[in-house]
């Protein structure tokens, strides 16, 4: 199975290769989540910015989501970042 096809990325982090969770897969999707909800504010991290990379794996469809820059996503056929 395949959720975003050729469009699948190759995520690192701090240089090492991220690999799913749950199936150990190494292709994700992204997709910017929104952090801003009132329960945010309540807890009084509004400073956390207003969104968060969720990393979606291509394989199983578990989302992996990260605050902050850390991650990084990379075309597997060129290995340009995305
Ligand atoms: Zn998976």
């Amino acid at each position: 199975m395949s959720l975003f096809g050729k469009n699948a990325l190759v995520a690192t982090i701090n240089g090492e290769v991220f690999r799913c969770l749950v199936c150990q897969g190494g292709l994700f999707g992204t997709r910017t989540i929104k952090l801003n909800t009132g329960a945010m504010e309540f807890l009084d991290l509004a400073w956390a910015n207003r969104t968060s990379l969720g990393v979606i794996c291509d394989n199983c469809g578990y989302i992996h989501e990260f605050l902050g820059d850390v991650i990084r996503m990379w075309d597997p056929e060129s290995g340009a970042p995305a």
